[in-house]
């Protein structure tokens, strides 16, 4: 039976009561970063009240304790999104961070000039701008899977990009912008029949369906703790083994290596740990752990089952509004509506909806060549989360439509 309750769901998170400008909190902004579950927030606090000392250093009882729940959490990791093993886990802070270990270890290690990278023009920055960098480095080229007129991507124009110089496809699962679900599995078939590797931007996938990165058969597959209802500062990067177990150090430092001499060459461990050199985010591994632990407890079966009714509701409800125009494809869609009002620029809409509480996110979405293909400076973007109900979203249709009618006054 179902754990899922809407109104135990709000209970969970504290934040969900605050008010802004004296009016309840609705935050449909939970794709920029999500609000935190009471069980996340416990999770750090205990750490930090009872738990807390240094991770691989010492021998005392704290240390060996704090070392074995960070290990914990890495096979609690591999288990959420189905990998082999825990050893092709690597904490990192971030998607961003997931994705500069690979452009920075693997390409620059292994893509010679001339070679090309293919991105799609649905990118977040945080998949351009690694690739971008490397290119330049070592001399490659970048190739752009365009979206089509309805803001698609065709696969068989993946096969047409596709020469005998492609080494990496980089792509997201989910658009930041338009919502759209792109049907990983088959594209990353159709790169493997070329060879190719595929990376996988997770960040906005992994809370909203079940993700087998094994099933995918992606190479690399990256997230961010902090969109998953978890804390800032951490996320994963996921790499097969045999990938892992070739790429060169990125950052060097401490606990990353076997032994180091200042006349001999210094040696590394193993993957995963060669690649998180230094102290890590211990107290924001415990919480991603429980954030883990939250939403599968929740089931995102039913999570999935609740927000897909949220955004049949919504997409329907801001139809009915005379100026609003919606991005992206209704097909596949989660976790956002991206729109703007008429002429209207973005940031006003979002600080009128400001005044009342509603928090959405405006701006280019660090999406900039997205922005270019639909010719806007800015869009307004509502996320909708397991936490979002009915009542908000039509609180905040109200409220746009009141504006509306302010603005075209
Ligand atoms: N990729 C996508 C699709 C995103 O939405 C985001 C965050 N907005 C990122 C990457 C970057 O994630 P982070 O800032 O947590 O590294």
């Amino acid at each position: 039976s179902s754990c899922f309750s809407i109104q135990k769901v709000r209970e969970d998170f504290p934040i969900l009561a605050e008010k802004i400008h004296e009016k309840p909190l609705i935050y449909l902004d939970s794709a920029s970063s999500a609000q935190k579950p009471q069980s996340v927030i416990n999770s750090e606090l205990t750490f930090y009240s009872k738990k807390y000392a240094a991770v691989h250093r010492g021998v005392h009882t704290l240390s060996a304790q704090a070392t074995q729940d960070m290990e914990q959490v890495r096979v609690k990791v591999a288990d959420f999104i189905q990998a082999q093993s825990p050893k092709e886990i690597v904490f990192v802070k971030g998607t961003t961070e997931a994705i500069n270990l690979v452009a920075n270890s693997y390409g620059r290690h292994f893509f010679h000039p001339g070679e090309n990278i293919i991105l799609t023009e649905m990118e977040h920055h945080a998949n351009i701008v690694p690739w971008q960098m490397l290119a330049r480095e070592r001399g490659l080229n970048i190739k752009v899977w365009k979206l089509t007129h309805e803001g698609e991507l065709d696969i068989d124009q993946l096969s047409e990009l596709i020469d005998n110089k492609t080494r990496l496809l980089a792509i997201t699962q989910v658009s930041n912008v338009l919502g759209t679900v792109n049907p990983i599995k088959k594209i990353v078939a159709r790169a493997k029949e070329s060879g190719l590797l595929v990376l996988v931007d997770g960040a906005q996938a992994v809370m909203h369906q079940s993700v087998n990165v094994q099933d995918l058969d992606c190479d690399f597959y990256a997230f961010s703790g902090h969109k998953l209802y978890g804390p800032s500062g951490i996320g994963i990067l996921y790499a097969k083994k045999a990938l892992l177990d070739v790429m060169p150090p990125w950052e060097g430092g401490g606990s990353m290596i076997e032994k180091v001499s200042l006349t001999e060459d210094t040696t590394f461990t193993k993957a995963p740990w060669r690649f998180e050199a230094g102290s890590p985010n211990t107290a924001g591994i415990v919480g991603l752990g429980a954030a883990i632990e939250y939403v599968t407890h929740l089931g995102l079966t039913d999570i999935a089952k609740y927000e897909k009714s949220l955004m049949k509701y919504s997409l329907a409800a801001l139809s009915t509004c005379k100026t609003v125009k919606l991005y992206g494809s209704q097909k596949t869609r989660t976790g956002v509506i991206a729109f703007n009002l008429g002429k209207h620029h973005a940031y006003d809409v979002g600080c009128f909806l400001d005044q009342y509480g509603i928090a959405i996110r405006t701006g280019h979405h660090c999406a900039m060549p997205l922005m270019s293909f639909y010719q806007v400076p800015s869009m307004c973007r509502i996320s909708l989360a397991m936490y979002n109900t009915l009542e908000e979203i039509d609180f905040f249709i109200e409220k746009l439509q009141h504006i509306e009618n302010i603005l075209s006054s």
